[in-house]
């Protein structure tokens, strides 16, 4: 038997997740939902479902690629000491089970065995066709937990949304400093854009999280992201990789954002940037 970890933070996820989790049981598919969604405890969540993996004894648990999804089964695998695989796209049955994931944002496609009993999986998000039957859910309680969500605040979202911008201006540790995104938030008011940023500056508190472009942050595809002070490491190409141009301005000749972009200015961005505004101000007569 194979167990679901019912999260449906997400349906589309959860669905994909169905699909995979259908390829690997059959018929012999079980889905439990775990706790009342408004009280979610990461390490209560995993208690719960620890628990109904010891009763039941399924040979794989599965989850849904969301954030709680490998939250919960990341817990799990601790409390059980069972080795877990996330970002899966692929499992072929068999004592170890052969799987494919994804690995660096998208660049790596690994091939691995997993060891251990039951094996723990999540999916990696679009990697097979979300089902259309629909599952049977029990829901069982989630046990008490040491951490709590004790409130929710929705994320303030002025202007244009990051992930369905047209045009991103984003910013990394060229910037310089919080204050420093007085340029590129001037040049994104004036192009319609999201302001976006790297991890570096988000690690440096210049900007919140919600800002972050990458494997860890959000993923962009927009018409145009003009990358300023990013040096181009993997984990931000992953998350611009889908902009249909790119535009970098760097001082550094060698830095490697410039090997994926269409338009380059070899320069610093403090004077770049507010020539931009200025030209696009003149062309507008304004
Ligand atoms: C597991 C993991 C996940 C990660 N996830 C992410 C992620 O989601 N997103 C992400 O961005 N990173 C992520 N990172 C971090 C990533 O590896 C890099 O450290 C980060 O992207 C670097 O940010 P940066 O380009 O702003 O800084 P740096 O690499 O320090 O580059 C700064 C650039 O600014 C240029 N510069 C300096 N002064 C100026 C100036 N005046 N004008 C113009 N340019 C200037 C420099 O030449 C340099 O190229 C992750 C790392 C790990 C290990």
């Amino acid at each position: 038997m194979v167990l679901l970890y019912a999260e449906r933070s997400d349906e589309e996820l959860f669905r994909q997740a169905v699909t995979f989790a259908r390829g690997l049981a059959g018929d012999d598919l079980h889905a439990i939902s775990i706790g009342d969604d408004s009280a979610y405890s990461p390490d209560g969540t995993a208690a719960a479902l620890s628990s109904a993996i010891q009763e039941r004894s399924p040979s794989a648990v599965i989850a849904p690629g969301t954030d709680r999804g490998n939250e919960v089964l990341a817990h799990v695998a601790a409390q059980l000491d069972l080795p877990m695989a996330a970002n899966c796209v692929s499992v072929t049955p068999g004592d170890p089970l052969a799987l494919t994931r994804v690995r660096w944002g998208g660049s790596l496609l690994e091939e691995a065995r997993l060891h251990g009993s039951p094996a723990l999986l999540t999916v990696a998000p679009h990697a097979v066709a979300a089902d259309a039957a629909g599952i049977e859910t029990e829901s069982i309680p989630a046990a008490e937990g040491r951490v709590q969500v004790s409130e929710r605040v929705s994320a303030t979202t002025a202007g244009v949304s990051l992930a369905d911008a047209d045009v991103v201006v984003s910013g990394g540790r060229g910037v310089g400093s919080a204050e420093g995104f007085a340029v590129i938030e001037e040049l994104a008011d004036l192009l319609n854009a999201a302001v976006g940023c790297s991890r570096a500056v988000t690690s440096a508190g210049w900007r919140p999280h919600t800002d972050q472009v990458g494997q860890t942050g959000t993923k962009v595809s927009p018409s145009l992201y003009i990358a300023c002070g990013i040096s181009g490491a993997t984990q931000h190409m992953a998350g611009c990789k889908g902009a249909k141009k790119l535009l970098a301005i760097n001082p550094d000749r060698e830095a490697s954002i410039f090997a994926s972009a269409d338009y380059v200015v070899i320069g610093d961005l403090h004077e770049v940037v507010p020539a931009i505004s200025a030209e696009i101000r003149k062309t507008r007569g304004g």
